[in-house]
């Protein structure tokens, strides 16, 4: 049997490690711009903890990670995400 190895990745804001899949990935996308939970290009991972995603600094560590600015629409899209996690019972 072959055991699955789960990805690692750093959360942007609490610096913890996490599976992969359990993280909320935004990537800046080489011909799309920023994306959600795809795309390919430079990534920045946050964990779905409130304290992380609701955190009042989160698109600055975002902008820093990626390395870029975030478009409106990106936000737009960010926020209605997060505000999904809010609205799922933990
Ligand atoms: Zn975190």
């Amino acid at each position: 049997m072959i055991r699955q190895i789960p990805v690692l990745r750093v959360c942007i804001s609490c610096r913890k490690t996490y599976d992969r899949k359990n993280l909320l990935k935004i990537t800046k996308d080489y011909t799309q711009g920023i994306m959600l939970q795809k795309g390919m290009g430079r990534s920045a991972y946050i964990c779905k903890s409130k304290k992380c995603y609701s955190d009042s600094k989160i698109k600055k560590k975002l902008q820093k990670a990626l390395k870029t600015s975030l478009e409106p629409e990106f936000v737009e899209i960010f926020e209605k995400e997060i505000t999904s996690y809010n609205n799922y019972p933990h």
